[in-house]
């Protein structure tokens, strides 16, 4: 296994996933969502490719990092034993063309030129090494991972990869690179302990718990029409079945989500679940998979 660090969805993306299903967004976090959940899909498709790699190498997808107060991202980075390659991954679909040093999708709505934002991490990454003492050198490249993209155009002198040529890319690394050392090892860690959790940059909207949809959602469809029909829930749109239990702890980590700072309790779990009837079943289930804290009517969950 080359996979140090993987790749989940970042708090935001859950957050928005979840709010679009209980309110009505605006066009324009609907589109933030969208955006995000696009990147997401494009980003694990690309860790589908390298996760095939059959040299040495180390992994860390997703990786955010922080030098002189100034926070950026790095999508992919692979340690080799002669260089470090990060990779910026684009999941666009449709028809772009470069014109000097602009990017436009056709036919002309100009988007934020990727190749900006590589040189801006790589130059930051650089300043990172060089604070910390890793002593690689960097080679930075945009994947453009959708097979529906198209560019023209596309200077010869810069580091863009487009769909029909990742493979090649990724294998022709593999006649370069030899054994990783105890270095490199170490470089990872390093970089691990670096990395950020929480990104200072969510865009999330205003919401609060009134105007959110309550009730279990099906995993499968989305559909909140779910019955409780002795240990399971039974979804009436797809037929799915879950374990009431997991059902149950899977809305209350939504709620978590959602209301970091709400304490859990029982009536209002109750409440947010909707279709569970008895406020006895809720209450095991949090006491089961929660710690409980205070006494009588006082008590709430952590
Ligand atoms: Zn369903």
């Amino acid at each position: 296994m080359k996979e140090y660090k993987s790749r989940k969805k970042s708090a935001e993306l859950l957050i928005l996933e979840l709010l679009n299903k209980k309110k009505s967004l605006s066009t324009k976090d609907k589109q933030h969502y969208l955006n995000l959940k696009k990147g997401f899909e494009g980003e694990k498709l690309f860790d589908s490719l390298t996760a095939r790699l059959e040299y040495e190498c180390i992994i860390l997808n997703d990786l955010l990092l922080k030098i002189n107060n100034t926070v950026f991202q790095i999508d992919t980075l692979i340690i080799t034993s002669h260089k470090v390659y990060i990779f910026e991954v684009k999941n666009y679909v449709g028809e772009f063309y470069f014109e000097g040093e602009k990017f436009f999708k056709i036919p002309q709505y100009e988007i934020i030129n990727p190749l900006h934002q590589l040189s801006r991490s790589e130059s930051l990454l650089r300043q990172l090494f060089s604070k910390h003492g890793i002593n690689l050198s960097i080679e930075a490249s945009v994947i453009f991972i959708n097979s529906e993209f198209t560019l023209y155009q596309a200077p010869l002198n810069k580091p863009i990869i487009p769909p029909t040529k990742i493979n090649g890319y990724l294998n022709q690394l593999n006649t370069i690179s030899s054994k990783l050392k105890r270095n490199h090892k170490l470089y990872a860690e390093k970089l691990m302990s670096l990395h950020i959790e929480e990104s200072p940059y969510y865009q999330l909207p205003d919401y609060n718990y009134n105007e959110l949809k309550k009730g279990i959602c099906c995993i499968d469809c989305d559909s909140f029409s779910i019955s409780v029909v002795g240990v399971m829930c039974v979804c009436k749109e797809c037929g799915h079945r879950e374990k009431a239990a997991s059902a149950i702890k899977r809305t209350v980590e939504e709620f978590k989500l959602l209301f970091p700072e709400q304490k859990i309790t029982t009536n209002i779990i109750h409440e947010w679940c909707q279709v569970i009837d008895s406020k006895k079943r809720v209450r095991r289930i949090l006491k089961k998979n929660y710690t409980k804290i205070g006494t009588n009517r006082w008590i709430y969950f952590e």
